[in-house]
């Protein structure tokens, strides 16, 4: 990889780097776990959980306020009322994920979500009744998919593609998906990837995946766990049929709070897909009815069941005020180019035991990469843990570090790559 970006190794360049970031303010808009000592831990798991925002307490407080004064009258009169609230934070966070308003609605969470979608838009035939995903999915996508087709009668182990990266390869190629959806696209009923894989921190390139998908006539969804509040999704031009993800990675909404979901728009007005329905999904003027049959909203909020927890909406609403304020295409900026710092930093340790999985191409990942240390173990994790660094071990040998753009700086990359550094030298 060339150092395109002209980067040096010291920790004066990274704190330059950081005087000169027109993002740094937000660092301070977020609590920095601290040890016993009172010293910041390097935080690098925002992949995982997401840091907790300033704001987010006294956005909570509000509504525990609300509920007191007002009990059940709170649903109207709340300073934000809770009869609509899931719709305040429906235009934000259509802008982080680039859909529009009427094809996006906080609810319920992931693996929820991707269950009522894959009620809705998994439609086996005879002959055409399979599902594609990553041979390395998130555990809980495998789950859903095989619980789904099993539902449906089939066979998982033959209705179940698992598409694995080429011999003595981690990624998938792009090349290979296309390929094989030319090829066996006619078997296939839907394709479901991880936009970024969570292991590798791959991010696909959805449209093209899309667009093969749709001309071999498949359903085309993507799990944006890893891609939400990290890289640009694009949903809507993407032209995905559907898109799931969770907030409490890089949304920082809070531990397993509310997750996100995504219907193009040319699905939200279908009468004939199926549906789970709750009253929720049910025409807002006659909800209270409670007598008429099901009549759908005409936006993807059909798709809800019952009415939200309003205090994890609350949370999701303090983050993505920050997101609207920051803009995503200028964290996306950020991202790429302290990901391509943390990058350096690492190569320019030198050791032939390391191994950086994530692709080098900056347009194909996000704020993650994934560091292969040959021969390790769990050992070295644990003292890089013990000099301040929180970040993410996978077995056998793989460190997952996350800079994020909202929280993260150029001084957190170096300091922990000094770790590394340390913990490889015994
Ligand atoms: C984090 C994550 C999940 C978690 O699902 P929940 O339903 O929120 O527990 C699922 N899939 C992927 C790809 C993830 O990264």
């Amino acid at each position: 990889m060339g150092n395109k970006y002209n980067f040096e190794n010291t920790v004066d360049f990274a704190k330059r780097q950081d005087s000169q970031d027109e993002l740094k303010e937000f660092r301070n808009r977020f609590h920095h776990p601290i040890d016993d000592k009172g010293h910041q831990h390097i935080y690098l798991c925002g992949n995982s959980l997401g840091l907790q925002p300033k704001s987010t307490e006294s956005k909570i407080q509000q509504e525990l306020l609300d509920w007191k004064k007002y009990g059940v009258e709170g649903h109207f009169n709340a300073k934000n009322p809770w009869m609509p609230y899931h719709e305040f934070l429906t235009e934000a966070m259509a802008e982080v994920v680039g859909a529009k308003k009427d094809e996006v609605v906080v609810m319920n969470t992931l693996t929820v979500n991707l269950h009522l979608m894959l009620v809705s838009f998994y439609k086996p035939t005879k002959t055409r009744y399979k599902i594609l995903i990553e041979s390395d999915a998130f555990p809980s996508d495998k789950y859903a998919v095989q619980s789904q087709i099993k539902w449906h009668g089939y066979d998982e182990k033959d209705a179940l593609i698992e598409l694995k990266p080429r011999e003595g390869e981690v990624c998938l190629r792009h090349e290979d998906i296309v390929e094989y959806v030319l090829e066996h696209g006619d078997e296939i009923a839907m394709i479901m990837l991880g936009n970024t894989n969570y292991y590798t921190g791959q991010f696909f390139d959805m449209k093209s995946i899309t667009e093969v998908g749709h001309q071999k006539g498949c359903v085309v969804g993507f799990d944006c766990a890893h891609g939400a509040g990290n890289v640009e999704l694009n949903l809507h031009d993407c032209g995905a049929d559907f898109a799931v993800w969770c907030s409490y990675k890089y949304l920082n909404s809070g531990p397993g709070s509310l997750g996100g979901c995504f219907v193009h728009e040319r699905h939200i007005k279908d009468r004939n897909i199926p549906k789970l329905a709750g009253w929720w999904g049910h025409n807002k003027d006659t909800r209270f009815g409670m007598r008429d049959g099901f009549d759908p909203i005409p936006t993807v909020e059909s798709w809800q069941l019952s009415n939200p927890p309003i205090l994890s909406m609350a949370a999701v609403w303090a983050s993505l005020e920050i997101f609207q304020e920051a803009g995503m295409s200028n964290l996306r900026k950020k991202a790429k180019r302290m990901t391509s710092y943390l990058e350096f930093l690492v190569n320019d340790l030198g050791n032939e035991s390391i191994c950086i999985i994530t692709p080098d191409n900056e347009n194909e990942r996000g704020s993650q990469l994934s560091i292969q240390v040959k021969n390790a173990d769990r050992k070295l994790y644990d003292k890089i843990t013990a000099d301040g660094v929180i970040a993410d071990w996978r077995e056998p040998d793989v460190i997952r570090i996350a800079p994020t753009a909202l929280y993260n700086n150029y001084e957190d990359c170096w300091r922990f790559v000094e770790c590394l550094r340390k913990g490889l030298d015994g």
